[in-house]
């Protein structure tokens, strides 16, 4: 037996037992003769003492022991001396008494401490990544991450779902992002699409009758790789035939709640999770994945300054524009240096400019203390303005005036600056939501066409068809994403399941039909044997575990995370390949 015990079980309660131990010097000190190893593996620290009067030879085995050697030991559970036992340690009450030691392996000295929580370069920690990931940190993190995944096996098995593997290598599913394509050496210039999700998939599982599906899946997505997206990422994929969005819902909070009670110490803001409209997070929060675990929520006050004599507020209202505000708590005193930072960071997500107004407290009541625009305006309509926005003396009221899609972004991302400056987040507060009624399409700009705001299979609002051929811009989708602490997490939706509306909304975004037919043939084919109403929804798993994990980016809940530039620093994919390898490929290079 290679070990009679791991380095986080024993007890007082083995007091005098003969063990064997094997794990990795997590730690040596030399202390008055006594060598101290602290043995880790997986489950915990043990202490092993080596006293030169048990054995002179084994004594002076230890000390050539340096940190991360693998050693196997051999000795007797005694109590700590009284005084010396660690509480913070589940071991932390005895101590093993080393008799015998074999190094079984060396290990060089690594590149960053293993046994502290030091702040290693990111780079120097993905490029040994197997390192890192032995510290304790990382440790905790898979840990929870692996507790989530069954968690979400176990609860969704419960509730007669099963799971159920889609291929990898397929065709595009397309879910607004690049596709990484596979080149095909049997099929001379085919390719493969790694898919963007199962989407497809789940719904011909629907459509195979099979009712409730879920998969921990593989997504690949080749995008740019801002903030915290991976190449490749996890959902827990689910779909479910019959519903209406209320029962998907239903399940993934249930499940939510049940992973957050069970798995963490954490704290829920609110249970059910609150429902908000599109429009409603819109108005309130500037965007649609609010941060609802503090307040500061915006005002439009298009309608009081829309005669002003302000052309920048009237002017902007005039055209089609919004002017919206937020009430900076107590930050009256700010000078006009911190005033135009909070300026340059507004211009940022595409504001002009910040229009700013201090509340002060006047003989009777308040007024504009300070401000760069008031004395454009009446007093009636500083007073709306002070009114509408809740100001009180001390107050630094803001406000951007644009379109509404950048007065709401400059804004809604201002709240959260704010809400941090002002500490109204409290980190150990899960506050989820669910925001729903979609639009249905988004205008592209870019190209002059509508995208749809979800993705191609989702189905619009059935009040809301007849919208599709006079306004599409004002159709609803049966969308619906899930929120946690300003973060969507995930995003589903009730499906089309009839070809005839299918093939309308191809024709809306412009996807020819012989497009259409070419790429998602099989799904209008499918559609015409039997289609059940069906709808799912895919939670993000990185991004849950982070959230619940505390860490600022998905790389740290992941074994082997790609770098923000998408490489492995590892193993150092991506590599060049063979002239034969691009030869049975059919691919040259340029
Ligand atoms: N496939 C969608 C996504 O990846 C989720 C869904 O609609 O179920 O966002």
């Amino acid at each position: 037996m290679f070990r009679t015990h791991t380095c986080g079980q024993l007890r007082a309660k083995d007091n005098g037992q003969q063990v064997t131990l094997a794990g990795w010097v997590h730690r040596r000190r030399d202390h008055g003769g006594l060598i101290f190893i602290d043995l880790r593996d997986r489950w915990g620290l043990t202490q092993i003492v080596f006293d030169p009067s048990t054995s002179a030879e084994m004594h002076d085995a230890a000390h050539a022991l340096r940190n991360e050697y693998v050693i196997q030991v051999t000795g007797r559970v005694r109590h700590r001396p009284a005084g010396q036992e660690n509480p913070k340690l589940d071991t932390g009450d005895i101590e093993v008494e080393g008799q015998s030691l074999t190094i079984l392996n060396e290990a060089k000295t690594p590149p960053f401490d293993i046994n502290k929580d030091s702040t290693v370069d990111e780079a120097l920690r993905l490029r040994y990544r197997y390192l890192d990931l032995r510290r304790e940190r990382m440790q905790r993190n898979l840990m929870l991450r692996h507790n989530v995944v069954m968690h979400i096996r176990n609860f969704l098995a419960n509730e007669d779902f099963i799971e159920v593997e889609t291929p990898i290598l397929f065709k595009t599913t397309p879910e607004g992002a690049r596709d990484y394509l596979v080149p095909s050496r049997v099929h001379p210039g085919k390719f493969y699409a790694l898919p963007q999700s199962p989407q497809q998939l789940k719904q011909l599982i629907m459509i195979a009758g099979y009712d409730r599906y879920f998969q921990i899946a593989r997504c690949f997505r080749d995008e740019d790789q801002r903030g915290d997206r991976q190449p490749e990422f996890t959902q827990l994929d689910l779909e479910m035939s019959f519903v209406d969005r209320d029962d998907v819902m239903d399940v993934i909070e249930r499940l939510m709640i049940s992973i957050v009670e069970n798995d963490t110490d954490l704290h829920m803001q609110a249970k059910p999770f609150p429902r908000l409209s599109y429009q409603e997070a819109m108005d309130r929060y500037g965007r649609d994945n609010p941060d609802i675990r503090f307040g500061l929520e915006l005002a439009d006050i298009s309608q009081i300054v829309v005669n002003s004599q302000f052309k920048v507020f009237s002017g902007t209202v005039a055209s089609g524009g919004i002017v919206k505000g937020i009430n900076a708590k107590g930050l009256g005193h700010y000078s006009r240096k911190q005033i135009d930072e909070l300026t340059e960071f507004v211009k940022e997500f595409g504001a002009k400019g910040l229009a700013y107004l201090v509340v002060g407290q006047g003989e009777n009541g308040s007024f504009a203390e300070r401000s760069s625009f008031a004395k454009f305006l009446s007093p009636d309509e500083v007073d709306g303005i002070i009114a509408e926005l809740e100001g009180e003396p001390g107050d630094l009221l803001l406000f951007v005036a644009d379109k509404p899609g950048v007065a709401n972004e400059a804004l809604g991302r201002l709240r959260v600056e704010l809400g941090r400056r002002l500490g109204l987040i409290d980190d150990n507060v899960l506050a989820f939501c669910w925001v729903i009624d979609f639009p249905f399409l988004v205008w592209n700009e870019e190209e002059n066409r509508w995208d749809p705001s979800h993705h191609l299979f989702t189905a619009p609002m059935d009040e809301d068809i007849p919208l599709l051929d006079s306004e599409p811009g004002q159709a609803r989708g049966k969308q619906y994403d899930l929120v946690l602490n300003g973060n969507e997490v995930a995003g589903g939706s009730i499906r089309i399941h009839e070809r005839k509306l299918q093939e309308k909304v191809f024709d809306l975004i412009g996807l020819e039909l012989e497009e259409a037919r070419e790429r998602f043939g099989h799904m209008l084919e499918a559609f015409e044997y039997g289609t059940p109403p069906h709808g799912g929804i895919a939670p993000g798993i990185d991004r849950i575990v982070m959230l619940l994990a505390g860490e600022p980016n998905i790389r740290e809940v992941i074994a082997f995370p790609k770098s923000q530039s998408a490489t492995d620093l590892m193993a150092g994919a991506p590599t060049d390949v063979t002239e034969q390898q691009l030869k049975d490929l059919h691919i040259k290079l340029r």
